[in-house]
C-alpha cells in the first residue's frame, strides 16, 4: 500500500488529487495537504476585483468533497518539507509522511522585490481571493473619485495574460460606471513587445492585443522595469534594445495593479536539490524531482528556464491546460511506480488560453507552448467571453462534484487535436 500526499489545494493539487483517487487502487491512500479549507477559482479573480463575482460563487468548500471521494484532508499548511525523511511537517508541529509526494503549491508572491507593490503597500493585486476583493474596494474608491490608472505586469512576472484582462475589464468597468472619461490609463509591462506574453507571441497576439490596447486608449510602455511605486506615481525605467535605459518614467497613478514575480514557496525553497535558487521545483520530463525521485512537481511551482534573453526579464507562464497536462502525467507516472513499472508519461506543456475583456477577449492555443510551434493561433471577439464563463462554471462543476475530467471533456479535446500527454495516448475507458 502507498501513501500518496499532493502539496497545495489549488488548480494543480486538488485536479491531481482527483485523478490520484481515480487512478490508484482503494489500497492507496491519497491525502491533501492545503492551507485552509477553500479552493479559489483564480482566473475568476479579475471579475472579482470589478464587483463581477463574489466571493461565494468562485469558492469551493473542500473537505465534504475531499470526504467523498476518500482523501485525506490536512488543511492547516505546510511549515517545511524533509524530503530525505519523506515527511512534511505541517504549521501546527504535527507530520506527514508520504511515499510519494506531489508538490502543487502555486506561487509566492514576489512583492517585496520593488517598493510600493502589493496589497500591503501601494499598488494592489488581483493574484488572490482575498487581493481581489481589496481591489473591489479601490475599484469603487476610483470610481467616486476618477484618476490616472497604470496596469501591468512587472520585471520577472510569467503570468501576462491576467494583467492584460484586468486593464481590459478594469476598462470596461468604468465605462459602464460612466467615468472612463477622466480616468486616462497605461498599461505597463516587462515584455519586449505587446502580446509576447512570456512565450514569444502567439500568432498574431501581438496586433490583436495592440488594437485592443489603442481601440480602449491605453497607451502602453515595453522593456519596462518599475522601480518603484510611491507618492502617487509609478516609477518606470524603459529600456532600450541594446539594454541601457532609453527613459524613465514618473507615470501618475491614483489606482495602479501590478502582476509581480513569482518564486517558490516557503516550505520547500532552499532544498538542495528539490528547488532551484528561486524555490522552483526541478523536474525531468516526467515531471519528476532528479534528487528526490519519489517527488513529483505540477503548476506555477515548477522551474521552466526562460524562454530566451529579454531585455527586461520574462518568465514562462503555466496556465491551466498546461497545468493539467502535468498533472494526468504525473498521475500515470506514479502508478506505474506503485506497480513496479517506470515512468514513461511526458505532459504536452500545450498552451491553451482564453483572456477575457469583460465583453470580448483573445483566445490562443500554442502546441507546444516555446516556438517553432505545430498550431500558432490566436482569435478575437465577444465569443472569447462566452467561452470564459463557460469555462469558470464548468471548473467549479468539476470542482463541487470531484471529478478530474468527465469523458466529454477529454473528447471534445482530442477532437480539438489537443493531447495532454505525449507519446502515450490515453485510452479511452468508455471504449
Ligand atoms: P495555485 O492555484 O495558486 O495553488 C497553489 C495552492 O498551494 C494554493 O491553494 C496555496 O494556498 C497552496 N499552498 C501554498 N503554500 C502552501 C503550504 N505551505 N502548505 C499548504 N498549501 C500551500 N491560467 C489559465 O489557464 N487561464 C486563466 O484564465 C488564468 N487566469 C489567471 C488569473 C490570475 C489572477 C492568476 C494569478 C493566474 C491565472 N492563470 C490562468 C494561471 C494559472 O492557471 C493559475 O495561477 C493557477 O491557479 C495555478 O495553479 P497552481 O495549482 O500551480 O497554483
Amino acid at each position: 500500500m502507498a501513501h500518496v500526499v499532493v502539496l497545495g489545494a489549488g488548480l494543480g493539487g486538488t485536479i491531481a488529487a482527483f485523478q490520484l483517487r481515480d487512478q490508484l487502487g482503494a489500497e492507496h491512500e491519497v491525502s491533501v495537504v492545503g492551507k485552509g479549507e477553500t479552493f479559489s477559482f483564480v482566473p475568476s479573480n479579475p471579475w472579482v476585483a470589478v464587483g463581477w463575482r463574489d466571493r461565494s460563487s468562485v469558492e469551493v468548500n473542500l473537505r465534504p468533497v475531499f470526504q467523498s471521494r476518500h482523501i485525506g484532508f490536512h488543511s492547516q499548511g505546510a511549515a517545511r518539507l524533509h524530503p530525505c525523511e519523506r515527511r512534511i511537517e505541517l504549521t501546527d508541529g504535527t507530520s506527514l509522511s508520504y511515499d510519494y509526494l506531489v508538490i502543487a503549491t502555486g506561487p509566492e508572491l514576489a512583492f517585496d522585490e520593488i517598493e510600493g507593490t502589493g496589497p500591503t503597500a501601494v499598488s494592489h493585486s488581483i493574484c488572490r481571493i482575498d487581493h481581489a476583493l481589496q481591489t473591489k474596494a479601490a475599484v469603487q474608491k476610483l470610481i467616486s473619485n476618477p484618476g490616472p490608472v497604470v496596469v501591468g505586469a512587472v520585471q520577472g512576472a510569467s503570468c501576462f495574460g491576467p494583467a492584460y484582462e484586468f486593464a481590459f475589464i478594469l476598462e470596461k468597468a468604468l465605462r459602464d460606471a460612466k467615468v472612463r472619461d477622466r480616468v486616462p490609463m497605461a498599461f505597463v509591462t516587462s515584455e519586449p513587445y505587446i502580446g509576447h506574453l512570456g512565450v514569444d507571441g502567439v500568432g498574431d497576439t501581438k496586433g490583436l492585443l495592440e488594437s485592443q490596447l489603442r481601440q480602449n486608449h491605453i497607451k502602453w510602455l515595453c522593456n519596462a522595469r518599475v522601480d518603484k511605486v510611491a507618492g502617487g506615481l509609478v516609477h518606470v525605467s524603459e529600456f532600450a534594445e541594446d539594454g541601457v535605459v532609453k527613459r524613465t518614467h514618473e507615470l501618475p497613478s491614483s489606482f495602479t495593479m501590478l502582476l509581480p514575480a513569482f518564486r517558490g514557496v516557503a516550505a520547500i525553497s532552499g532544498i538542495a536539490g528539490l528547488t532551484n535558487p528561486r524555490g522552483f521545483v526541478l523536474i525531468d520530463k516526467h515531471q519528476r524531482n532528479p534528487a528526490f525521485p519519489e517527488i513529483f512537481a505540477v503548476g506555477v511551482c515548477v522551474a521552466i528556464p526562460p524562454l530566451a534573453t529579454t531585455v527586461v526579464p520574462v518568465g514562462v507562464p503555466k496556465t491551466g491546460f498546461m497545468i493539467e497536462s502535468m498533472v494526468t502525467a504525473t498521475v500515470r507516472n506514479i502508478k506505474r511506480l506503485v506497480n513496479n513499472e517506470a515512468p514513461d508519461a511526458q505532459a504536452t506543456w500545450n498552451a491553451v488560453c482564453l483572456a477575457d475583456f469583460g465583453d470580448s477577449g483573445v483566445a490562443f492555443v500554442a502546441q507546444p507552448q516555446i516556438p517553432p510551434r505545430n498550431v500558432n493561433w490566436s482569435a478575437s471577439g465577444a465569443w472569447v467571453h462566452a467561452a470564459k464563463v463557460g469555462f469558470e462554471k464548468y471548473y467549479l462543476h468539476k470542482m463541487r462534484t470531484g471529478k478530474a475530467e468527465p469523458i466529454y471533456e477529454r473528447l471534445a479535446l482530442q477532437a480539438l487535436g489537443i493531447e495532454k500527454l505525449k507519446e502515450i495516448k490515453i485510452e479511452d475507458p468508455g471504449a
